[in-house]
């Protein structure tokens, strides 16, 4: 293994995952819905394999699907992108950042990562020979979870070619405030620097609040690509449908690296996805609600076994505290917590180039059907 790859040769997700598979434990670790997406959306994959959609669809993804997706960013969004050359299919928001760095980022250039960090991030700037640079999110007084606009200016500079912004953001569940995303678009105006978006859990706010996507802000269409994917939205994780949005040139680069990583992915999908994107999107609303009383529910449950519960404005995930229940390490908890109570969570430290201010914090996934979740919590209860 070449030494850029070697610090990444397991994931968090596949290593707990496979203990909670082994101990029985209920999974509260890795982030997948245990209950199907929208059938409409089913149905219109299962008729496309029978109706003879098996074959490579077009190397930037099919027509009607770059259409469905262009539509969606211009009902939602307002921003426009023609189908033709400024929208990409991919195999899942992941080859779209990997893609997006490979083309992008000349070996020795800087990108910017907000830190945590999504795993597959720094691994995607290793491959492509970058040099990542962090920026912490940091608890305030209310204990959210905020941008250090300072550290922000001082990370990036002339040699900084691309930053990475999350959000809704895994593993926090923050929504970057409108205040925080007009600093970042600044600092990416004023260094001409490409901002790459993550915006895998548009759809998936809570409490009223609505997701901005940073392309929308004065200067920042021109230098944005804008990554969603179907996984999250949909409920369909496995299907690995993603796509990338931007201007023609910085899509076309993405393209050149993207066609011979995968060339094209899943054809069948395809119509199902631009079907979800234009009938599906009440579903998705109902998805949202029964979210966040999950949240709700687990967050209750949590608070009762013992743990300090941070808030949880995004995403389908809540961390938690776990020192008041006499521990300090959340990732040797996590280790010992499917054999201890069968129960698997994720450790916030992971996804960090500096572990300690985030030791204590414990990920759980609250995408669940409510009898596992509460599964969950009678056992959490054990831990007391
Ligand atoms: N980005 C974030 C922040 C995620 O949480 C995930 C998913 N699990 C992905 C990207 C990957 O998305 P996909 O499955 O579409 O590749
Ligand atoms: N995105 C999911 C999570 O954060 C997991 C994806 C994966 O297994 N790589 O839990």
């Amino acid at each position: 293994l070449t030494t850029r790859l070697r610090p990444f040769t397991s994931t968090i997700f596949a290593e707990i995952t496979e203990l909670a598979r082994r101990t029985g434990a209920v999974n509260l670790g890795q982030g997948f819905p245990d209950t199907d997406g929208p059938e409409g959306m089913l149905r219109v994959a299962q008729e496309a394999i029978a109706n003879g959609v098996n074959q490579y669809p077009p190397g930037a993804g099919e027509p009607d699907l770059r259409a469905a997706i262009s539509e969606h960013r211009s009902t939602r969004y307002g921003i426009e992108h023609d189908p033709e050359g400024e929208v990409l299919v991919t195999v899942g928001a992941t080859e779209a950042l990997t893609a997006a760095m490979i083309a992008l980022v000349e070996p020795g250039e800087e990108v910017v990562l907000i830190e945590p960090y999504y795993d597959s991030y720094p691994v995607a700037v290793a491959m492509a020979g970058g040099v990542r640079r962090t920026v912490a999110l940091r608890q305030g007084p209310d204990h959210r979870f905020e941008l250090d606009l300072e550290a922000l200016r001082a990370a990036v500079g002339p040699q900084t070619r691309a930053l990475v912004l999350n959000s809704p953001h895994n593993p926090t569940g923050t929504v970057f405030t409108d205040a925080e995303l007009a600093a970042i678009a600044e600092v990416c105006r004023e260094n001409d620097v490409i901002a790459i978006t993550d915006e895998v859990y548009e759809h998936l706010l809570y409490d009223g609040r609505e997701h901005h996507p940073l392309a929308t802000l004065p200067g920042m269409a021109e230098r944005t690509l804008s990554i969603s994917s179907v996984g999250k939205s949909f409920s369909a994780t496995g299907w690995k449908i993603g796509w990338v949005c931007g201007p023609a040139e910085l899509v076309a680069a993405v393209r050149a690296a993207k066609q011979f990583m995968t060339f094209v992915g899943g054809a069948p999908f395809q119509p199902a996805v631009a079907h979800a994107l234009r009938h599906e999107l009440d579903w998705v609303e109902q998805l949202r609600k029964d979210l966040q009383r999950k949240r709700d529910r687990l967050a209750e449950g949590l608070t009762e076994a013992g743990f300090d519960v941070l808030s949880s404005e995004g995403t389908y995930f809540i961390c938690a505290d776990v020192r008041p229940l006499g521990f300090d390490d959340g990732a040797e908890l996590c280790r010992s917590l499917p054999e201890r109570i069968g129960l698997a969570a994720i450790p916030v430290q992971v996804f960090c180039d500096d572990p300690d201010p985030v030791r204590h914090l414990v990920r759980f996934a609250f995408c669940k059907r409510d009898e596992v979740l509460d599964e969950a919590i009678a056992r959490l209860h054990k831990l007391g």
